[in-house]
């Protein structure tokens, strides 16, 4: 027994070496960590994915010492977008929330202040994408059924800030103003519900930005910070 303990706990500091090799952790910049994604994002675009993180070694290594994911990323659930996979990261990478329309309500906000204020991921993406079926279905009025009803009740604001933006706009460009209007629409959500949250960006720990996935080219473009973020970070006295 003596002799596996101290073969597991060799097999540790090995594991725990080889790890700040390859494992960004959480003491990385929100900009570190957007450049991570950008690079990951550009191997997979590329088709020279590297697949970092996804091995023997890196399963043990974070089941022994824990998580430290450098990201936070809230994205939907289309099966055509696989976030580990978009970014080329791995194992112990990225702390996902998939939901349908990439909405922020209570479990997906929870879950989103577990990672950012438990985990101190230092930055979190609402990660939004073209061909969206759930920001569609309330774009064109389609009755919504069952427990979808208070997704589409989710969506629906941002589908108005889209008309309300660009009453001229109608079909796919109407669907694509407001996909990205959904994309600030979660944000404003989280700060709206989260003081948690909006206390950590205050104070310089986080940073929240939206993105747009291409579901054809796999390219990952980059909207930033909420354009009324200073707004929404005063209000109600966060
Ligand atoms: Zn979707």
């Amino acid at each position: 027994m003596k002799k596996i303990a101290v073969l597991f706990s060799v097999i540790c500091m090995l594991g725990s070496v080889f790890s700040w090799a390859a494992d960004p952790a959480a003491t990385v910049s929100p900009e570190e960590a957007v450049k991570l994604l950008k690079e990951g994002n550009g191997r997979f675009i590329a088709g020279t994915s590297q697949h970092p993180n996804n091995d023997l070694q890196r399963r043990n290594t974070t089941a022994a010492q824990g998580q430290h994911p450098f990201v936070t990323v809230l994205s939907c659930s289309d099966s055509r977008v696989p976030v580990e996979v978009l970014f080329d990261r791995g194992v112990g990478d990225i702390f996902v929330i998939r939901v349908a329309g990439n909405v922020a309500n209570g479990d997906e906000v929870g879950s989103i202040e577990y990672a950012v204020d438990h985990l101190g991921t230092p930055l979190l993406v609402i990660l939004g994408h073209t061909k969206c079926g759930a920001v569609t279905a309330v774009v064109q009025s389609a009755e919504l059924l069952g427990n979808i009803i208070p997704i589409g009740k989710s969506i629906f604001p941002a589908v108005v800030a889209a008309k309300k933006s660009n009453p001229k706009a109608s079909g796919d460009a109407l669907i694509n103003d407001a996909i990205k209007a959904n994309v600030w629409q979660a944000i404003e959500d989280i700060y709206r519900t989260s003081p948690i949250t909006a206390a950590r960006v205050k104070s310089g720990k986080l940073k929240v930005v939206g993105a747009l996935y291409d579901i054809e080219s796999g390219n990952v473009s980059w909207l930033g910070s909420h354009p009324k973020e200073g707004g929404l970070l005063s209000d109600k006295g966060h």
